[in-house]
């Protein structure tokens, strides 16, 4: 192509393409950690969410439409192998090899917590479910996006600090909602709740499957029912993602409760806001069932 062709092409792409051809695609893999995006990005444009159903990331395979939108990212924020372990296969098969991945498990090494869970992968990849940890993957993608869209830094950094002011909020408010309900015992439905658990010193003894992308096996299964029978199980926790089926069957005359939690806010329209609606109500939900109210 000579060099006239080429600024022709260029001249092109300015009247034909988008107003906002300057500014970065971002695509978020999940919706709690679209919700921050969406928080420090207002004001400037919107992300992107690739998975706005009620789809387990844990189980997620692309439709062709998922592989349009990643083909089109100039950036994609997900968790990292351990969460959406369907995209490193697309991006391995991606013609644009330039598109910044942005993994936030990076900043999961710098924080241990004492939880003797079994996570799926050895790093725990459901960090936003502590609200102080939110605040530190806030500060990850702002000083991304400041990297990659320097003109409006200004913007990423004030959006930042005020979505930081409300997750510290948002933290003290759990921290006296949840105090009441920590002795209790209960069984979550999948291990995704190692963060919440060491923040807020919750009383978890188990979860009904050890591997989201596996069955249970009849020995687990076994050992799920000596928990709810001998150490006075107060609840045991659904989730929109699994079939409920095997909840039922375990706490079949006994006097344990059954309520949902919903770790992704999967019914929740996306938007700055959905973080911490999801995050009430997964309070709220292990409160009312807890606290038996
Ligand atoms: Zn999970």
């Amino acid at each position: 192509m000579t060099h006239a062709r080429l600024s022709l092409h260029f001249l092109l792409l300015l009247l034909f393409c988008c107003s906002s051809w300057t500014q970065a695609a971002v695509l978020v893999s999940i919706k709690p950690i679209h919700s921050l995006v969406a928080g420090i990005m207002q004001g400037v444009e919107d992300p992107q969410l690739l998975l706005s159903g009620g789809q387990s990331p844990h189980r997620y395979t692309l439709k062709p439409s998922d592989a349009r939108n990643i083909q089109q990212a100039d950036l994609i924020i997900w968790i990292g192998p351990e969460m959406e372990s369907f995209l490193p296969r697309i991006l391995t098969a991606s013609e644009r090899p330039n598109i910044v991945l942005l993994d936030l498990l990076k900043i999961e090494n710098k924080t241990s917590h004492n939880h003797d869970h079994e996570d799926h992968a050895g790093r725990d990849p459901h960090l936003w479910l502590d609200p102080l940890l939110a605040k530190r993957v806030v500060q990850l993608i702002a000083d991304r996006l400041s990297l990659l869209d320097p003109k409006h830094h200004g913007s990423y950094e004030e959006n930042a600090r005020t979505l930081q002011q409300r997750l510290d909020r948002l933290h003290h408010e759990l921290e006296s909602r949840l105090a009441p309900v920590r002795p209790t015992p209960y069984i979550a439905f999948h291990d995704a709740y190692g963060y919440l658990e060491a923040r807020y010193r919750l009383n978890s003894v188990g979860t009904v499957i050890l591997d989201p992308e596996r069955l249970s096996g009849a020995r687990h299964i076994r050992d799920l029912q000596q928990k709810i029978r001998h150490t006075g199980v107060g609840c045991i926790f659904t989730e929109p993602q699994f079939e409920p089926r095997l909840v039922e069957s375990l706490i079949e005359d006994t006097a344990t409760r059954h309520a949902e939690l919903d770790p992704l806010g999967s019914d929740l329209p996306a938007g700055p806001d959905a973080y911490f609606q999801l995050m009430r109500r997964v309070a709220n939900q292990l409160v009312q069932c807890l606290a038996n109210k």
